[in-house]
């Protein structure tokens, strides 16, 4: 019901703009923050906490630490688009969604076929060299034990936003412009907890805010419509009655 709800408003909408989180790589076999079994709920076996580890702190002052834990907890290669990618990049080319903003650094949208994608906190898939400015594959960073390095001996980091480091302001302008035009703004799979990310969602003025999250979320009374599920099972709902609908 409330899935017919959202492909009703997906119809009637002039631009609907999807904003995700880690969530939505859950059933990619991806984990996120803060669920049961997310990175900030495990034990690892480092004897920092994993904000420290993330951040511009750990990379200038443990950079062979950073690396290891990067490599082992936030990349993840054998991770494919889920059925939830799959159904917003069918919505985009039914030019049903205008852009997707995402918190994640995976590429998996990308992989599924969606075209207009905001990565606010960077990608794995761009890695850089401190001292050349020259890119590098992602292969450089998990193929190198220690600190990768460029030919020119500069230190090869992730093009990700770390914890002390500010947000690329392009990504900021254009996430702020495609929510503040939105008609409808669907929010999934974050728990609405990382800033200034977080923040952008004031910037809606538009008619409907949707949220799809398996918890509450400090925006839920905000929301128009809260949808209490799996992002992958809801989006392809989504997606398989508005394809119906077409075809009547
Ligand atoms: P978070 O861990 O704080 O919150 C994730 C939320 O998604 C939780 O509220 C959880 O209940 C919900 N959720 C999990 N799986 C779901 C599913 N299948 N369907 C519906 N809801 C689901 O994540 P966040 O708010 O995105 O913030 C964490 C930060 O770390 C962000 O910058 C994030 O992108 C980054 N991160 C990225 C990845 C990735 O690239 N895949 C993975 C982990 C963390």
């Amino acid at each position: 019901m409330t899935g017919e709800q959202l492909a009703g408003w997906i119809d009637e909408s002039t631009s609907t703009v999807f904003f995700g989180g880690a969530g939505m790589s859950t059933e990619s076999g991806i984990p996120d923050f803060r669920s049961a079994g997310g990175l900030y709920t495990i034990r690892h076996d480092v004897p920092y906490p994993a904000e420290y580890m993330l951040s511009h702190g750990c990379l200038v002052e443990h950079p062979g630490e950073f690396f290891d834990f990067y490599r082992t907890y936030l990349v993840h290669p054998e991770a494919k688009p889920n059925i939830g990618h799959r159904a917003l990049a069918a919505l985009e080319r039914a030019g049903k969604i205008s852009a997707i903003i995402t918190q994640n650094i995976d590429g998996l949208h990308q992989e599924a076929g969606s075209r207009h994608v905001i990565e606010l906190h960077g990608s794995i898939h761009r890695n850089r060299c401190v001292n050349c400015g020259s890119a590098h594959s992602l292969s450089v960073i998990m193929d190198t034990p220690g600190i990768p390095r460029c030919s020119c001996g500069g230190m090869v980091r992730p093009e990700v936003v770390l914890y002390e480091e500010s947000l690329r302001s392009q990504d900021l302008d254009d996430a702020m412009t495609a929510i503040s035009t939105a008609d409808l703004l669907i929010v999934g799979g974050t728990s609405l907890n990382v800033y200034p990310a977080a923040a952008l969602l004031r910037f809606f003025r538009g008619r409907h805010l949707v949220l799809i999250n398996r918890e509450d979320t400090g925006y839920d009374r905000a929301a128009d419509l809260v949808i209490r599920g799996g992002l992958g099972e809801t989006l392809s709902a989504v997606q398989h009655a508005i394809m119906v609908r077409g075809e009547k």
